[in-house]
């Protein structure tokens, strides 16, 4: 349930973001988007490849979907939406805060599961 609120408004995110949708993956169970001419978000967080919003995935640029080391990370933080549902977005920025990016619990997690 939370999941596909969570897809429904990553959808709608990426629509009024100007991200161009690229297709649902069923292997990943994944909407990708990508960003036609790197975002703002990308100005802000350089070295952020890409996000996942429930099943969206919006990556920074299209050639990313054929690196699985960017997309297996995705998908991990699809399977701790679908595990902890509202959950994930709260802890995750509780986590972000106390530990930052690379020491938070979900990106360890994620950059294991890409291996
Ligand atoms: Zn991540």
């Amino acid at each position: 349930m939370w999941l596909k609120l969570s897809t429904f408004c990553g959808y709608f995110y990426g629509h009024i973001a100007g991200y161009n949708y690229i297709g649902y993956n069923e292997e990943d169970e994944a909407y990708y988007f990508y960003a036609p001419m790197g975002s703002k978000l990308r100005k802000r967080f350089r070295n952020m490849f890409a996000f996942t919003v429930g099943r969206c995935i919006f990556m920074e640029k299209r050639k990313y979907l054929d690196d699985p080391e960017i997309t297996n990370h995705e998908v991990e933080h699809i399977n701790q939406y679908k595990r902890l549902g509202l959950w994930f977005p709260i802890l995750y920025t509780v986590y972000h805060i106390t530990h930052g990016y690379d020491d938070n619990p979900f990106e360890v997690e994620a950059r294991k599961a890409a291996e």
